[in-house]
């Protein structure tokens, strides 16, 4: 089943008299469940496409699905509310609030998706806990080392329990070790979980651990292949 499809998405950018093909009539199928790896040069579109899943940018043309929704038809406002319920992010750089704690920071999707203030506790607590981060929720990030910021970081993206997670160079600024438990932990989810997943990524180690391996160049597809 697709959960995520595009259909000859296109994003341009002008940069004074030229113009910048950042995406090029690109389709694409993502079915429920997927381990997906994005991968291609840098400038490729890797980024604009993840941006364009998450519904950061609107394409210039083309249609994006989600589930059976046109993102087209969402507004500004209505496509905040379904990102924050049906999509979590994991950056190459964490992303958390330096002044929060672990705990404080995983709970900030669940004040944003305005969940019940006496359920997001024990959400936030479950989500550390599936992370092997639960002794150390009151810590701040600049407390912690980078793998357990990834962690927590993990935690803040599945805390909503969304069925897609797109990840931006997650093990980027992890060491080699490190970046293996991220990878796990998010194989983990996937297969738990059956959460969908999109990883954007210059290693090819996480690629190849992926079950399905698209290469981008030049703003187009041209390598898409299953393990
Ligand atoms: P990647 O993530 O693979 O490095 P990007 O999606 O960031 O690629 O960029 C694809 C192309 O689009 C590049 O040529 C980049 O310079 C251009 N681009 C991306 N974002 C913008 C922007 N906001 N304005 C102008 N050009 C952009
Ligand atoms: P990991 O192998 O999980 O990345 P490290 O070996 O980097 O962990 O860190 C070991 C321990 O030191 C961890 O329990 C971590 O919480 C703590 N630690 C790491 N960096 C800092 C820091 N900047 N301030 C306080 N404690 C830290």
């Amino acid at each position: 089943e697709e959960i995520i499809k595009l259909k000859k998405v296109s994003q341009h950018y002008k940069m004074g008299d030229s113009v910048v093909y950042a995406l090029s009539e690109v389709d694409l199928d993502i079915y429920s469940g997927e381990l997906t790896a994005l991968v291609g040069p840098s400038g490729s579109g890797k980024s604009t496409l993840l941006n364009v899943v998450g519904g950061l940018t609107k394409p210039t043309m083309g249609d994006v699905f989600i589930y059976d929704t046109n993102v087209k038809d969402y507004s500004e406002n209505q496509m905040c509310l379904f990102r924050r319920e049906h999509i979590g992010f994991i950056f190459q750089s964490f992303n958390l609030n330096p002044t929060l704690t672990a705990l404080e920071n995983v709970t900030m999707p669940l004040i944003f998706a305005r969940v019940d203030s006496k359920d997001r506790e024990k959400m936030a607590n479950d989500a550390l806990d599936l992370v092997g981060l639960s002794d150390r929720k009151d810590h701040k990030p600049g407390e912690l080392s980078g793998g357990q910021q990834q962690r927590v970081s993990v935690a803040r993206a599945i805390v909503n329990k969304p069925k897609i997670i797109l990840c931006d160079e997650p093990t980027g600024n992890l060491d080699t070790k490190t970046g293996k438990e991220i990878l796990e932990l998010i194989k983990e989810m996937n297969r738990v979980n059956q959460i969908t997943f999109i990883i954007v990524t210059h290693d090819i180690n996480v690629a190849n651990q992926c079950q399905r391996k698209i290469s981008l160049q030049d703003g187009k597809i041209f390598n898409d292949e299953r393990n």
